[in-house]
């Protein structure tokens, strides 16, 4: 495939929508690399599961529908959903990158990326290496669950692992994690009549801030709150698992503070979380405290590897978790504009996109909380 300006490594709606930007600012030597197809996370979600953000046509005045990833595009306008499926989400995906002619290369999975003099080296597993001036990760989390963080955790069937929850045996289901993926799982195994005890260190069901990165979506609350009355869930917070086992056939759940362990006959749902597509190139990044955030300049750039660019869920400022579809395309802009600029191209023409969420610099305005 030879050298590029700038290589994306992702065809999710972090990667097409940043690579639907930069092919609009001009620039003409880029390639998109996916592993599998376009929106191939979307395809993996369980067949029942749903966008919790709402799209909605409200482009016509001037407010790009949530959902989209570049403008003039709407989920709501193409699928005609308001909470599209991750198939009927994937096909937006697709319909976005041949409309915008993007550079895509299916089927390539990026092993390995080495920096050197001002020069990215792309490794992939068939073929030769590309050569890339500047990189922008945009792999995602959802195929790099996290199935080690309890004991015992490789016991469990982790969600992203499921592909309708009709395919879940058993009558009775624990699931451990209570957040978006795990109450999502309790409400559609609740529908097919079956009883889920919810077990989370916190609660985050009772959680109300105005941060949506923080608590339930109203779409999962209003969903739970339905469910709740065939008294089929049961919600226990205050419940940190510290290991499972498998003694005669039966899953053993043990909680911190309960002697007892809670007795499966079905593997646990595991719901906790995901590691993150930056494992492939963490050496390239400085980390936060935690580690579970790396450390980025105001354009997103790696502070340790310069014309390395991180957009999509795993992008974090101080407190600001730019973890849904409507909050990290506003970083696209940014991330354009400060490579097109090293380029050397006009990149006023970028302007446009401030008025349409898909370009904000100031972080200032974010955080403000609901009066009412
Ligand atoms: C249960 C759940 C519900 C969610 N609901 C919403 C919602 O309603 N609204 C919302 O805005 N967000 C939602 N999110 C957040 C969601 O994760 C992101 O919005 C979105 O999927 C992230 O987009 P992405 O492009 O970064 O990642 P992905 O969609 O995962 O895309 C990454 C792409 O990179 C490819 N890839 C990965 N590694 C490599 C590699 N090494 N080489 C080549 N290609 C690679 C993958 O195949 C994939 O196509 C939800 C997440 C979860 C887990």
């Amino acid at each position: 495939m030879g050298q590029f300006d700038v290589a994306v490594v992702g065809a999710g709606p972090a990667g097409i929508g940043v690579a639907a930007m930069l092919k609009d600012l001009g620039i003409k030597r880029m390639v998109v690399l996916e592993r599998e197809k376009v929106g191939a996370t979307f395809d993996k979600w369980p067949k029942e599961m749903q966008l919790l953000t709402p799209s909605f046509t409200t482009n016509f005045y001037g407010h790009l529908d949530l959902n989209a990833v570049i403008s003039r595009t709407s989920p709501a306008y193409m699928l005609q959903k308001e909470h599209p499926t991750g198939n009927e989400y994937a096909r937006y995906l697709r319909d976005v990158s041949e409309y915008f002619d993007l550079p895509v290369v299916e089927h390539t999975n990026v092993e390995k990326v080495l920096y050197s003099e001002g020069s990215f080296k792309v490794h992939i597993t068939e073929g030769k290496p590309i050569e890339s001036r500047f990189l922008i990760w945009a792999g995602g989390e959802f195929q790099y669950p996290n199935t080690d963080s309890i004991p015992g955790a490789e016991l469990c069937l982790h969600n992203s692992r499921v592909k309708s929850w009709e395919h879940v045996k058993g009558d009775e289901i624990y699931i451990i994690g209570g957040y978006e993926s795990g109450i999502d799982a309790a409400i559609h195994l609740s529908r097919l009549g079956k009883k889920v005890r919810v077990l989370d260190r916190d609660g985050r069901w009772s959680k109300k801030t105005t941060d949506p990165s923080e608590n339930l979506s109203p779409f999962t609350l209003e969903r739970l709150k339905q469910e709740m009355i065939y008294n089929r869930i049961e919600l226990v917070g205050k419940s940190m698992v510290r290991e499972i086992r498998l003694e005669q056939d039966k899953y053993l759940i043990y909680v911190r503070g309960k002697s007892l362990p809670y007795q499966s006959a079905t593997p646990p749902i595991l719901a906790t979380g995901f590691k993150s597509s930056l494992v492939v190139i963490k050496e390239l990044f400085d980390w936060k405290k935690n580690k579970a955030y790396c450390l980025l300049s105001e354009q997103d750039e790696s502070t340790k590897t310069p014309g390395l660019f991180l957009v999509g869920p795993q992008v974090c400022h101080d407190d600001l978790i730019f973890c849904f579809i409507y909050k990290y395309r506003q970083r696209f802009g940014v991330v354009a504009n400060a490579i097109g600029k090293r380029l050397g191209m006009d990149t006023t023409l970028l302007e446009p996109y401030r008025n349409e969420g898909l370009y904000l610099d100031d972080l200032s305005c974010c955080g403000e909380e609901c009066v009412c």
